[in-house]
């Protein structure tokens, strides 16, 4: 079966059996990567990043600052690179045509076919895609934090990560996830971007995207269904940790607060740049990839303090060429909750805007840590209850991350030695 992914293009799918590989990394040079290149690595290689086969030359890289496209036009909006030492690359005497062994934690990850070898002016980078130079930005941060010189070309997964539990169960390929929905018979997906453990606002902004995609599908059989894909990435001080993320949001489901047959959790690796409006684009091409014909996108998706305007994120989707993109954007104002309406409603519908109550994830987030079940509400008591159980068997007694959990938490992914 052919899957059509980002760009009209066959979803790539760039992996080297085992047995194949032993032989063909022997003897090569290698460079060992940075956990968010491993991910990228992985991510190339099952096709989320369709129609990447490797990581960027430079004029891919000069084609995304200056226009939002690929080389070849196609709208791409974020940088995707592999970056080294230059003084490296002189030391192990890398150069073009040469095929290298990235390695992770010094285990054998993926052969590089080096094809452009390049520095890169990261303010330059850093204003195109962030639109900021800020230190205060995190995602500014992460581009000044790149070394010096980057390395483009085709890659091909020789290793391929084994997840572990929790994660294992979420973790669909492009092409397992294509499989997953033609079975469900979903003519329609709709995706839900999350980082959170879902309260039910969030319940609220994926409800609310399911309607919308729904609307003109004939009701006998129900044709609709939501992919709520989890970003797993680099973990601050604070965030939820990642297990009670996935759990809690599959928690829904096995409650009935989503039905069976219209709701499925999976994850994707992905360093988060906070690119707002930029990175909005990005995770439309991402779940084009994954099979979704629809996105949601809430008040300032991917934003960062005030670095962009809420609905900047909304707006950029009027300004790509038509047909650039094979995914539909729901846009999603706010949900509270109304006293007065009293229920959860809707920003676009009710009209006691000076008595709701917004959702607060500080205030939700200091219940969880104070150990008081907020009302159901506005948080799920199955959801409270998985929070506490992921908190006592994955965080060290916390849902969120703390030192000891960023210090010493399970892998999300292992690589074997081959
Ligand atoms: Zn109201």
């Amino acid at each position: 079966m052919i899957y059509t992914g980002h760009g009209n293009r066959e979803i790539v799918e760039r992996i080297m059996p085992v047995s194949e590989a032993r032989k063909r990394i022997r003897g090569l040079k290698k460079v060992d990567v940075t956990g968010r290149c491993a991910r990228e690595c992985i991510d190339i290689a099952y096709g989320f990043f369709t129609p990447l086969q490797g990581f960027m030359g430079r004029e891919d890289v000069d084609a995304v600052c200056e226009k939002m496209t690929l080389k070849d036009g196609t709208l791409w909006s974020i940088p995707i690179v592999l970056d080294v030492e230059g003084e490296e690359v002189k030391e192990k005497g890398i150069k073009e045509d040469d095929t290298i062994l990235l390695t992770f934690s010094g285990k054998p990850l993926a052969i590089l076919e080096v094809e452009d070898i390049f520095g890169y002016e990261k303010a330059k980078m850093a204003e195109a895609v962030l639109g900021a130079t800020d230190e205060r930005h995190p995602g500014v941060r992460m581009i000044n934090k790149l070394k010096d010189t980057f390395i483009g070309g085709k890659v091909t997964l020789v290793n391929p990560p084994e997840f572990q539990p929790p994660f294992d169960k979420f973790w669909y390929t492009p092409k397992d996830l294509r499989e997953k929905i033609a079975e469900r018979g979903w003519k329609r997906v709709v995706a839900h971007q999350t980082r959170n453990v879902p309260h039910t606002g969030h319940e609220w902004l994926m409800k609310g995207a399911w309607f919308s995609a729904n609307g003109d599908l004939p009701v006998e059989k129900l044709q609709t269904g939501i992919l709520v894909n989890c970003i797993i990435g680099p973990k601050r001080e604070g965030d939820y940790i990642d297990e009670a993320i996935v759990l809690c949001h599959d928690e829904l489901r096995n409650s009935g607060y989503f039905r069976e047959d219209i709701h499925l959790v999976s994850i994707s690796l992905w360093d988060m740049r906070y690119a707002g409006p930029k990175e909005a684009i990005f995770h439309a091409i991402l779940r084009e990839n994954l099979g979704c014909t629809h996105h949601m996108f809430g008040r300032d998706h991917a934003g960062v303090g005030s670095f962009y305007d809420p609905y900047d994120a909304h707006r950029i989707f009027d300004e790509i060429p038509e047909g650039s993109l094979n995914i539909k954007p729901i846009r999603v104002l706010e949900w509270w909750y109304c006293p007065v309406c009293g229920e959860v409603t809707y920003s676009g519908l009710c009209g006691h805007k000076e008595k709701r109550q917004k959702f607060s994830g500080t205030l939700i987030r200091s219940m969880l840590q104070d150990r008081v079940k907020p009302t159901k509400l506005i948080f799920r008591p199955e959801v409270y209850d998985k929070v506490m159980e992921c908190a006592k068997k994955y965080g060290f007694g916390s849902p969120f991350c703390t030192k000891r959990y960023l210090a010493e938490r399970g892998p999300v992914f292992v690589l074997s030695d081959m």
